[in-house]
């Protein structure tokens, strides 16, 4: 039965996490969240009190930053030294220190080993900024999903409060532009589109619509299955 790695990449708020545990359902394969390791890490330097600018001070907590992943009937849950932190992760500060700290190189280098060991033992879609230019150069198929900044940014409030944090729009779309830039911009795996990646421009779609249009892409690309690593084991 044939292994495949599929990479979504693109900026916040895309779409990519709904599209990607979509795409999983759909194939029977895993659904990776690289995000939700970084922002593990973010949190467990949100809870030192550090306020994550100090790039040395970040790097000293690594070793303590135990970071794994579990999947159950919720789907993926992320662990920091054992504590499901899967909520927690969420909350619009954590994201802000994320990105601040996502670009140190160490902190990247502290992560890769767990997502490609990830990758290369189940059928699986990473999504993440960098997963289909650095971490999986040979994905079968990597999608960079875009939409337009408001469009993300109203998808993001509605998440956020629909959660009861409260926070204006103009805030979310401020902030979005923000760590955008600071993703884009890093000189350690930046935020890019790889050369050979497809690219969906979600813009004016609703879900439905732009899961039927990356499952096509899929589906002639890949074919329909099945594919190891969902009840097959790879080997
Ligand atoms: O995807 P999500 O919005 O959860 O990612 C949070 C932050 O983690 C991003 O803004 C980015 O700074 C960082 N990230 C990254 N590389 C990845 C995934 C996420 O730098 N592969």
């Amino acid at each position: 039965m044939k292994k495949v790695n599929i990479a979504i990449d693109g900026p916040s708020g895309a779409g990519k996490s709904t599209i990607a545990r979509r795409l999983a359902e759909r194939f029977r394969i895993t659904y990776v969240d690289t995000g939700a390791m970084y922002r593990a890490v973010a949190l467990l330097v949100f809870r030192k009190g550090l306020d994550g600018l100090d790039e040395a001070a970040v790097v000293a907590l690594l070793p303590e930053a135990d970071v794994s992943l579990t999947y159950g009937e919720q789907g993926q849950r992320v662990l920091l030294s054992g504590e499901d932190v899967s909520e927690q992760i969420r909350r619009h500060e954590i994201s802000e220190m994320t990105s601040r700290i996502s670009g140190y190189p160490a902190v990247r280098a502290h992560l890769l080993g767990l997502q490609q060991r990830t990758a290369a033992a189940v059928s699986c879609v990473l999504d993440g900024r960098d997963i289909g230019t650095v971490v999986l150069p040979h994905a079968d198929l990597k999608i960079f999903l875009t939409a337009s900044p408001e469009e993300r940014a109203r998808r993001r409030h509605l998440e956020l409060t629909q959660k009861g944090q409260e926070i204006s729009f103009e805030q979310v779309l401020e902030d979005l532009i923000a760590r955008d830039e600071r993703d884009s911009s890093r000189a350690a795996s930046p935020l890019k589109k790889a050369d050979d990646a497809v690219e969906v421009d979600t813009t004016g779609k609703n879900l439905d619509e732009s899961v039927e249009l990356i499952c096509e892409i899929f589906v002639k690309r890949l074919g329909e299955g099945p594919f190891c690593g969902g009840a097959a084991p790879c080997s």
